[in-house]
């Protein structure tokens, strides 16, 4: 999936655990589900957060109800859950400082 890192504010909500991303939220009347088409999944996060569902209609909601209806609910893959190449960018940074402070020790010696 090659190293795209998504840091957009609405992955704050999660994103889809195969491509990392997501096609938005949709809402059920105050309840608002994030999505992602390509692989028809959903997952929710949560009720009157976003203040759009206060300007559609019955209609609306019922459309997405029936979409969402097709996506398979899942646990979303969270912004803070790291990848595997944050970790090890981490990890390095992590080994660096490990490094340092015991170049200081002997140093100090
Ligand atoms: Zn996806």
């Amino acid at each position: 999936m090659g190293k795209l890192i998504q840091l957009s504010a609405s992955n704050h909500f999660g994103d889809c655990p195969k491509c990392k991303k997501n096609d938005g939220h949709l809402n059920v009347g105050r309840d608002h589900w994030y999505y992602c088409k390509r692989h028809q999944v959903k997952w929710f996060v949560g009720s009157n957060i976003f203040p759009d569902w206060l300007d559609e209609t019955f209609d609306t909601w019922r459309q997405n109800e029936a979409l969402l209806e097709c996506f398979m609910e899942i646990e979303p893959l969270q912004k803070h859950k790291f990848t595997v190449d944050e970790n090890e960018f981490f990890n390095s940074r992590r080994k660096t400082q490990l490094q340092m402070l015991l170049l200081t020790d002997e140093h100090l010696k």
